[in-house]
Order: C-alpha cells, then structure tokens, then sequence
C-alpha cells in the first residue's frame, strides 16, 4: 500500500456519535425549528452550478453581522474555512496557537497543515488568562492566534475589551476569533474589522440559525485579507439548496431571534437544574453547558435513557457537555439524571 503522509497518518479523525437517539444533546446543534417554515423547491435549479459568489446570501449576512458584503466569504461551514485561512498563510512548522480545552479540531487543522500546535492551558474555572496569551505570542511568535469566543467546550467567554487589549498587544499575527456561539450573549468582534488589520473572525449558521445540515459558515475581515483569501476559495463552494435555505432564514430573522432567547432562557433555567442536583456547573455564553459529576459512566447512562451528551472525561476527567435541548427535553433530561442520582445513592 502506498502511504499517506507521515503528519497525516497520526491524526485521530473527527468522529461523530451516529447512534439512533430521542434527544440529541451531543453536538451544539439546535433544536428549535422555525414555525410553519416550507420551502419551494422549485426555485432550485439542480442542473445548473450555484451562483459562486453566494451574493445574496452575503448580503443578507452583512445586514445581521454589520458589515459589507465584501468583507465576507462564505464556506460550506465555518470549520472548512477555519482550514482555508491557515492553510493561506502557515508554512509548515510555522506556530499556531489556542487556548486549551477548546474546540478539538484545532489541532486537527495543525496536523493537516504541517503546523505546530500550540496550547495555553486554561486556569481554574476554565478561565482564559488573556495576560498570557500576550506573553506567548511574544515567546513562540505565533503565525496564528485562534480565540474561541465563546469557548467550546467550556461556554468561557473573553470580553472584548479584553480581546481589544490583545489585539493592541501584538504584530505580525492574525488573529482568527471563532464566533460560532457569539449569538448566545456575547458581544462580536466584526465591528474591528477595519480598525485592526489582523483579524477574522468566523460565524456559522450551524447553531443559532439551526441550520447545522446545510453548512453554511463564513469568514469576516478588512476587505485586503478578503481579497487575498478569495483565491483561496473553490469555485461554486456552497450548494443551490443551502443558499435558497439560508436566505429564506434570513426572511425570517426576527423568528430566528427569538429562538436565540429561548435557548438563553432554558440554558440558564437547565445549569440552575443541575446545579442543585449537586452536579458542578460553568458559567456558559454557548448553547451547551460543560457540567463536571462523579457519577459513573454519565454519558452512557443516559444513551440507555436515549439521551446523547458529550463525553469529555477523556480530555478532561468527570467533565461532560450537555447542548442546550427544548423545554420538553430539557425536562426529560434532569428527570433522567434525577434517576440517575437515585440509583447511585442505593
Ligand atoms: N467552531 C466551533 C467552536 C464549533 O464548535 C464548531 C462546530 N461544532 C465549528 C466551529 C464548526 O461549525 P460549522 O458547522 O460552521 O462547520
């Protein structure tokens, strides 16, 4: 058999859970629908390729994001294009640098790319010490900064006079600001484009949008990096149905706003559940909330139950991510966990 590269060869792909389940609580998507949402498909042109520049999806995302629409490019999700940009400026053994734990696929991304990973260990808490990443982009000089703001898995959130102070600290480093859980209650950062002429910052319609199966992601930057990234980018990289999809979306944005709300309310209402059933809580700007008990095979537990969370134990012990679900399951999940203290009290 004819290898494949070294660096390639080590990596632990990406794996997903696909087991059947009732409530799926594992993967940060959403699960609040827009009401009475059809579509007419025959809008859809399949034999044709789709229009390449995405124009009236970018635009309808400048509206809600506050940019222009030359300041984006959009992807089939922003996890692809978070690989378009290293790949665009790393050479190999160049440095990248992320907070630790974030989202895992940064490391993926510097092993496919010959680059070297990086880690600032968080503090206690799994609080991100600003401070330091100032003093290590001073030590390991890094190509790339990657801030995932609000964190996954943890749900920390930077403020943004904080990520003002990084980036009035350092040169000569992009600074990628991964926003997919912006929408949950954090301020952006797409009103520095302009000012500062080293960031990017990526949103996703994966989770507040709820539109994780279509995969639509963007990039957001100063219109020169844009220039400069739009050769990076595949021709006709994003599918017809996903660009009718989107901008139907955005049709209904107010609706969409209001799901965001819910969601904010019943992250809230679900930690404070958990919370007084003894399970330790962190404080969360995502949809999800990471939760820390000693109970035994958590996670498997509640698959059996048919409900799917995120094991996280093997990064970091007795430590879980649950996506915030409905009300209904919500309700269903801390009756399960309920239970579940029950039996480990026997
Ligand atoms: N960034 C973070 C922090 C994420 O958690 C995810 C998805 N889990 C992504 C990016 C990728 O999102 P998309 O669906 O847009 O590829």
């Amino acid at each position: 058999m004819i290898n494949i590269k070294k660096s390639i060869e080590e990596i632990k792909p990406y794996k997903v859970n696909n087991k059947e389940c009732c409530i799926k609580l594992d993967a940060n998507e959403s699960s609040y629908l827009l009401k009475n949402f059809t579509l007419d498909m025959n809008n859809l042109k399949p034999n044709l390729y789709p229009d390449s520049d995405s124009t009236l999806l970018r635009s309808n995302m400048a509206k809600y994001y506050g940019c222009k629409s030359k300041n984006i490019i959009v992807g089939n999700g922003s996890s692809e294009l978070i690989l378009t940009i290293i790949n665009a400026f790393c050479e190999p053994n160049e440095n990248i640098m992320t907070f630790h734990p974030s989202f895992s696929m940064y490391e993926i991304y510097s092993k496919l790319t010959s680059t070297n990973h990086i880690k600032i260990d968080s503090e206690d808490n799994y609080s991100f010490d600003t401070d330091k990443i100032i003093e290590y982009t001073d030590i390991y000089n890094p190509k790339i900064i990657i801030i995932c703001n609000p964190n996954n898995p943890t749900g920390y959130y930077i403020e943004k006079e904080e990520i003002i102070r990084i980036l009035d600290s350092i040169n000569n480093t992009v600074v990628i600001m991964d926003e997919a859980y912006i929408d949950f209650g954090g301020d952006s950062t797409v009103d520095l484009i302009n000012e500062y002429d080293n960031i990017i910052i990526m949103r996703t319609l994966s989770k507040a949008f709820g539109l994780a199966g279509m995969r639509i992601g963007c990039m957001i930057s100063n219109e020169n990096f844009i220039e400069e990234l739009w050769k990076m980018k595949l021709p006709y990289n994003l599918n017809s149905a996903s660009q009718i999809i989107a901008n139907k979306y955005f049709e209904k944005i107010d609706e969409i706003k209001d799901n965001i709300n819910r969601i904010i309310e019943e992250r809230d209402k679900l930690s404070y559940k958990l919370k007084e059933l003894g399970l330790k809580t962190y404080p969360s700007k995502g949809n999800f909330i990471m939760v820390e008990t000693k109970i035994n095979s958590f996670s498997k537990k509640l698959e059996e139950k048919g409900i799917l969370i995120r094991d996280f134990t093997k990064i970091i012990k007795n430590h879980y991510r649950i996506t915030v679900g409905t009300e209904e399951e919500n309700k269903y999940l801390i009756k399960e966990v309920k239970e579940l203290i029950k039996w480990e009290k026997v």
